[in-house]
């Protein structure tokens, strides 16, 4: 696929960097006697949330961490997790807790995410961490998605400051502390951001005068080349399934930006897949290991 003069930002690659420094600081917190401890919750079998949680308890080992999955049956009762949450909670072995989403029709997620001590909210859902990225104290977590791809801003040596960044989609797991991220002082921030949604009234008149476009829609293909201004940076955060009888499952997987028109005016442009996705683990584990730091034990 072409990709005009566009450069294209490799998650992949920056997601390995990251988790090569994880690697190096695990060893340092080892010869202090801490090792860095991820428990993923997960309850049900989604076979979606199956795979990711597989994942992520083999990248945390691979990097010499804790990597634990508790797996529960769909029907658990919500004070059982609750009671799960809280032995996990008292755990000092135990530095990152994430209970995997979605959780069963019963059970009440923000009530869950309340129950994490906010000091092992690693997601950074916690009304806590959501608090504390929008004062802009560095001891939270930041959602990892969103961290991920500030990351991958910083890495590439994109000029964040004073530009202006505008973000399509405005959930609380990725627009929303995008945003908060973007707007903050520092590396890879001090934007001028605007948000976008499914209310905004002329989208392309935003996108049209930005320097950083970031995608978060859930909806194939729906940032064309048109929509954006020559030398824009795009994000595409999301992943959609589309039907493709030529491919080998009958389906591909796209974005939210329509890459063959868009890499040919950006200057920097992210892949789906192979962009943000692979980020989002990285920074997990990046959270969890300052979680260790932080809890020094
Ligand atoms: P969401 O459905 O919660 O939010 C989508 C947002 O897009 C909403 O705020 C809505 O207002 C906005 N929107 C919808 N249609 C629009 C339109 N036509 N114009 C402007 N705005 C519109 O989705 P989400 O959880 O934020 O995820 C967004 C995408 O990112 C999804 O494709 C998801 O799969 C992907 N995602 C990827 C990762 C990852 O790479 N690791 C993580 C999280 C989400």
């Amino acid at each position: 696929m072409s990709h005009g003069s566009a450069t294209l930002i490799d998650g992949v690659a920056v997601a390995k960097a990251v988790r090569d420094d994880l690697q190096r600081e695990v060893a340092e917190l080892a010869e202090r006697g801490i090792v860095p401890g991820l428990t993923v919750v997960l309850v049900g079998d989604d076979p979606a949330s199956a795979v990711y949680v597989r994942s992520k308890e083999k990248t945390s080992k691979e990097l010499g961490m804790k990597g634990e999955t508790v797996r529960l049956p769909a029907d658990t009762p919500q004070a059982e997790l609750e009671a799960l949450i809280d032995r996990l909670n008292a755990d000092p072995t135990v530095h990152g807790i994430l209970v995997q989403s979605p959780l069963p029709k019963h059970m009440d997620e923000n009530t869950i995410v309340r129950r994490i001590d906010p000091a092992k909210d690693v997601d950074g859902f916690h009304p806590v961490n959501v608090g504390k990225l929008l004062i802009g104290e560095k001891d939270g977590f930041a959602p990892c998605t969103p961290a991920g791809v500030q990351e991958l801003l910083v890495r590439y040596g994109v000029d964040t400051s004073g530009k202006d960044a505008v973000i399509i989609g405005r959930s609380n797991i990725v627009g929303k502390p995008m945003a908060a991220l973007l707007v903050q002082q520092g590396a890879g921030a001090n934007c001028t951001v605007t948000i976008c949604h499914s209310r905004t009234k002329d989208l392309a008149a935003h996108t049209r005068r930005a320097d950083i476009v970031i995608a978060a829609i859930g909806k194939p293909e729906v940032i064309t080349g048109d929509m954006l201004r020559p030398g824009a940076v795009v994000i595409d955060v999301g992943i959609n399934r589309v039907n493709d009888a030529s491919a080998p499952k009958g389906y591909r997987l796209v974005g939210d930006v329509h890459f063959e028109s868009a890499s040919a005016v950006a200057s920097h442009i992210t892949p789906v897949p192979g962009g943000v996705g692979p980020m989002t683990i990285a920074m997990l584990l990046k959270n969890t290991v300052r979680a260790a730091r932080q809890a020094g034990k």
